[in-house]
């Protein structure tokens, strides 16, 4: 059966007045939103009695590397050049492509649990990923990591191929160009990233002034930071999605917004590398589109977006005010920023858009009172409250059961045990 019927489902609550909705999912889509539509109008479909759950935008993650959560808790409490040098690039150097598998199937478990239907993916052996992400019903953009620092030109040029050949996009599935960071990726590589870009016609997702260091560094080798870097190399425009943008200057700020280019935030990650305080009330005031992400699951430790969610709003009124930030724009960057950044007509509940969603049960604790809705989501509640998950018109979780979870838990516990026995 395609199609669902949501009957009753509590879509708004402001001060005590609440909406009520009948939702109609069918080709993918929110077909018809009204205060009443009948099952005979709906046709033959699925209802689902929704009277005890409220309809909200599901989760667009905008910077993440799923396979990084086999590494979850491997290295932690250390700064991001020790931490990536010593722990996590000698440990991902072992990772053959199944084991990616295993990591991309545990990151989507994970995602899908807390609520997420699409990631933007960095990370190597992408052809496992896509394949997870088909199987298991989300959506992702997925990159084609680039960093000649780290790899061999062969493996490169495999990505180029696969760049223009636009192998493996479907209609959940895209391809981005992902050069890893400016101290990753030579002046020449970077160069050639966005030339294909632009011919192929692919967003670029990159690491940003995400470290002082980082910023240091670049002003050392290139004599300008990242941002006017990437400007002098055709980089800075609105195609681009750059994650973390902790370290800009006022003129990175000013440079970034006219390009259009769009800024992820990963407020845990920053914080727990002690990368430094994320800039979220600053870049919003310079005009920039700002969207959230977890970072990977080695570094936040967890792919729950709603935690970065809170986070960036609590970070974001430090800076500002306690009136910066409210929870609606927090839910935004969390949802419809990401989706509009990466291409997609979701990230909000209304007719014709891509039918994700969550269902939040009513009765959950950090739910009671309701006066209103979206400052419960916000800033009480957190992802054990999500009942179900659609994507694309589909349930992907249902009474917070996923299809295959056991396994996927297992086989992740095994593969783990497994790699730190492996010299
Ligand atoms: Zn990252």
């Amino acid at each position: 059966m395609s199609k669902i019927l949501l009957k009753s489902a509590l879509i708004e609550a402001t001060r005590g007045k609440s909406v009520r909705r009948d939702i109609l999912i069918a080709g993918g889509r929110f077909q018809k939103i009204a205060a009443t539509i009948s099952a005979e109008e709906a046709g033959d479909c699925e209802v689902v009695d929704s009277s005890n759950f409220a309809v909200l935008p599901a989760f667009y993650n905008g910077h993440t590397h799923a396979a990084m959560t086999l590494l979850r808790g491997y290295a932690d409490d250390m700064e991001l050049s020790r931490w990536l040098n010593e722990y996590i690039w000698p440990m991902e150097a072992k990772l053959r492509p199944a084991d990616i598998r295993i990591a991309s199937r545990l990151a989507v478990l994970e995602m899908i649990k807390s609520g997420t239907v699409f990631f933007a993916d960095m990370y190597w052996h992408h052809d496992e990923t896509l394949k997870v992400v088909e199987e298991m019903g989300v959506r992702a953009t997925i990159g084609l990591s680039m960093a000649d620092l780290l790899q061999p030109p062969e493996e490169i040029e495999k990505s180029f191929a696969f760049l223009v050949a636009h192998t493996g996009e479907s209609e959940r599935v895209k391809l981005a160009v992902m050069p890893h960071a400016v101290y990753t990726v030579s002046e020449a590589l970077l160069k050639r990233c966005f030339a294909v870009a632009k011919a192929e016609n692919y967003l670029v997702h990159t690491h940003l002034s995400e470290t002082r260091q980082e910023v240091e560094n670049c002003q050392k080798q290139y004599g300008c930071t990242p941002p006017q870097l990437l400007a002098r190399l055709g980089g800075l425009n609105d195609k681009l999605i750059a994650a973390h943008c902790v370290h800009f200057t006022p003129e990175d700020r000013r440079i970034f917004a006219a390009a259009g280019a769009t800024a992820i935030t990963n407020p845990c990650s920053n914080l727990k590398l002690a990368s430094g305080m994320p800039q979220i009330n600053e870049l919003l005031a310079a005009g920039i589109r700002v969207g959230i992400g977890t970072d990977g699951a080695s570094s936040n430790n967890s792919l729950d977006m709603h935690d970065d969610m809170k986070l960036a709003a609590l970070i974001a009124k430090v800076s500002g005010s306690a009136e910066t930030l409210p929870a609606r724009e927090a839910l935004e960057m969390a949802t419809v920023r990401v989706a509009e950044a990466y291409g997609l007509n979701a990230g909000v509940i209304a007719e014709g858009k891509l039918a994700d969603c969550l269902l939040i049960d009513l009765s959950a604790e950090s739910m009671v009172p309701c006066y209103d809705l979206v400052s419960n989501w916000v800033y009480a509640a957190d992802s054990r409250c999500i009942d179900s998950v659609i994507c694309n018109g589909k349930f992907i979780m249902r009474g917070r059961h996923v299809d295959g979870e056991e396994d996927i838990r297992c086989e992740a516990a095994a593969c783990a045990a497994r790699l730190v026995q492996t010299p």
